[in-house]
């Protein structure tokens, strides 16, 4: 249920009107738009009378909330969420590329990307450590070497770092990962959820292979039960009956979840198409669709890279995709 109050209310009303909300066992959550004010109630609302609470002067109007996720629900907050990733905002109209390497692979290989990247506009260093791979016998990963290996690209070109988490017994080698990447195939680890919700640290939350929107809030909803409201999306394509492509990219996802969640929503056209010459398209179709960044797959020399080398592109191919999203941005802004 949401409570919007009206114009003008005391922040003394406001503090009463609360503490009214919590004896009855509720919690609130407070969101301060640039018109109004609303309050969020989670728990059994069932006990609160609507009519005695619309006729209170301070109640502009009163909603009951069907959807089952509460606080990443766009009732909740009217105002779109910017997420503050170490100082680079992501949401609200700040537009970001993530990019990066599947896996680290050698600290060579880990900083000359990072250096290019970041010279084409890049603003976030991706890489993985913990690889979820399909098949044991692939490569898994340089985990926390992988991880030291990123934080020395970090301190050598400031990027901040996102890399994916596997296990929750993991949690502390990623305190200096500045964005916690959730992957698919862990969108439904309630466990892992619950624990990222008791972080102070921003967590990319890819969508499932078979995933609908609405389980993709639901996870997000997990993280945000406990505490931790900063959480981005990730569209990366889901499982279809086509298999030309790895998955196929659900674009009409961007501008739904922006309907449905006042979350930011980032785009993967790399893990949707799985082919690199389809990238550059599907960055820009992602940026058109109103996606608040992307994260996309680079690497120096995908002919060998470890992991995902079919759908890497190079560096010079990332830096014409960054300056035609820009184009693509301008465009939708004009
Ligand atoms: C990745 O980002 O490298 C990855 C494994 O992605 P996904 O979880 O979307 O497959
Ligand atoms: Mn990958």
């Amino acid at each position: 249920m949401i409570a919007v109050l009206k114009r003008g209310v005391t922040s003394e009303q406001k503090d009463n009107l609360c503490n009214w909300f919590e004896s009855m066992g509720l919690s609130v959550n407070i969101s301060e738009g640039d018109y109004h004010t609303i309050i969020g109630l989670i728990g059994d609302t069932s006990k609160v009378d609507i009519e005695l609470l619309e006729g209170l002067s301070i109640i502009e109007s009163v909603k009951r909330i069907s959807e089952p996720y509460k606080k990443a629900n766009r009732k909740f907050h009217e105002d779109p969420t910017i997420v503050d990733v170490s100082g680079v905002k992501i949401g609200g109209g700040n537009f970001q590329i993530i990019a990066g390497p599947c896996s680290v692979e050698s600290e060579e290989q880990c900083l000359s990307i990072a250096t290019s990247v970041r010279a084409s506009g890049a603003t976030l260093l991706r890489g993985g450590a913990f690889k979820p791979r399909t098949s044991p016998y692939d490569f898994q990963g340089l985990h926390a070497q992988g991880l030291q290996l990123l934080e020395e690209a970090k301190a050598k070109t400031g990027l901040p770092i996102v890399s994916e988490i596997m296990n929750i017994n993991d949690i502390e080698l990623f305190q200096n990962v500045d964005l916690i990447q959730v992957g698919a195939r862990n969108m439904q680890n309630f466990d892992l959820l619950r624990e990222l919700g008791k972080l102070n640290k921003p967590i990319l939350l890819k969508r499932g292979l078979a995933n609908t929107l609405k389980e993709l809030l639901m996870s997000a909803e997990y993280i945000m039960a406990g505490g931790n409201e900063n959480v981005i999306l990730c569209e990366r394509g889901i499982r279809t009956f086509e298999t030309y492509t790895r998955n196929t990219l659900d674009l009409s996802a961007v501008p739904a979840l922006h309907e449905l969640t006042h979350l930011p929503v980032v785009v993967d056209p790399s893990h949707a198409s799985g082919i690199s010459r389809f990238v550059e398209r599907m960055a820009m179709a992602a940026a058109a669709a109103g996606a608040d960044g992307l994260m996309i797959e680079v690497h120096n020399d995908p002919e060998h890279a470890l992991c995902d080398g079919a759908q890497s592109v190079t560096p010079a191919q990332f830096d014409r995709i960054a300056q035609k999203v820009r184009k693509i941005l301008d465009a939708a802004n004009d």
